[in-house]
């Protein structure tokens, strides 16, 4: 028996024999399946053509929600096995859709406060990832499979091309016109401040009543401690931390803690 008659039987049998894929094959018009797996098997590069990408996805997927749920310790880079996994969660409707849960939720949560009225509620947003996307800084350099470099990073917040999340430019303009005020902490560095300005404007970001960047004496902490010790002086200031959004847990977490935060999406990359 040659080889291609051989393979013509055992696909024959494999028809025969499995009712879902005889069903698949013949009947798929007659029963309405979820429009979610029909969408899933539509999405050119994510077919789950055998079971070992079935089982990666289910890998990188454990890895992700690990990720996200700040149980793994601190990593340098995604997992080699998970780059494709990464590249394709942000490039697809996944990563959007997850965006605008956190963004609507925290919409929700700002809506029900019962403000002072007296100009000392404020949120806090981190920059990068949660008010601008470097997607496209990280689509050059493997989406997180490369270890960060401060240096080409820096290139490119320099070219002032960051385009906006959308979902958070949409909370951050709710949250403006419900008298909340919007003050910017972020991990870059005074030095950027100019860059930054423009860019948060170019993206559609106004009015925000502080932006906060590391100057010299706070280089050479964690973000945790310098984000900590920023939000104490706000704190000292008489403000009302009402809500926090950031893509990192270092963020969120530590002293003078936000009454809520909210954790973005972000699997490329982990600062402390
Ligand atoms: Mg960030």
């Amino acid at each position: 028996m040659n080889l291609l008659l051989h393979f013509h039987l055992l696909v024959s049998a494999a028809l025969l024999l499995s009712p879902s894929l005889a069903h698949d094959k013949f009947d798929s018009h007659v029963l309405p399946r979820p429009l979610s797996i029909l969408e899933y098997q539509e999405t050119p590069g994510i077919l789950l053509s055998n079971e070992l990408d079935r089982e990666v996805r289910l890998l990188c997927d454990g890895w992700r929600f690990a990720v996200e749920a700040n149980n793994l310790g601190p990593w340098k880079t995604v997992p080699s096995e998970c780059a494709e996994y990464v590249r394709e969660y942000v490039n697809g409707r996944g990563y959007g859709v997850d965006l605008e849960v956190v963004g609507k939720q925290g919409l929700e949560y700002a809506k029900g406060l019962a403000l002072g009225g007296d100009g000392k509620d404020v949120w806090v947003f981190d920059v990068d990832e949660t008010l601008l996307s470097n997607l496209p800084y990280y689509a050059d350099h493997g989406y997180g499979l490369e270890a960060f470099n401060g240096l080409e990073f820096d290139k490119w917040l320099e070219k002032v091309k960051a385009p906006a999340i959308e979902s958070s430019l949409k909370l951050y303009e709710e949250l403006l016109r419900l008298g909340i005020k919007v003050f910017l902490l972020t991990g870059r560095s005074e030095r950027h401040r100019s860059v930054t300005e423009e860019n948060l404007r170019n993206a559609g970001y106004r009015n925000w009543d502080k932006l906060i960047l590391r100057n010299l004496e706070d280089h050479g902490t964690t973000a945790t401690v310098y984000k900590s010790k920023k939000r104490t002086e706000m704190v000292e200031e008489g403000y009302r931390i009402v809500g926090n959004s950031g893509d990192q847990w270092s963020d969120l977490l530590g002293a003078s803690m936000s009454n809520r935060s909210f954790k973005l999406p972000n699997p490329m990359y982990y600062i402390s």
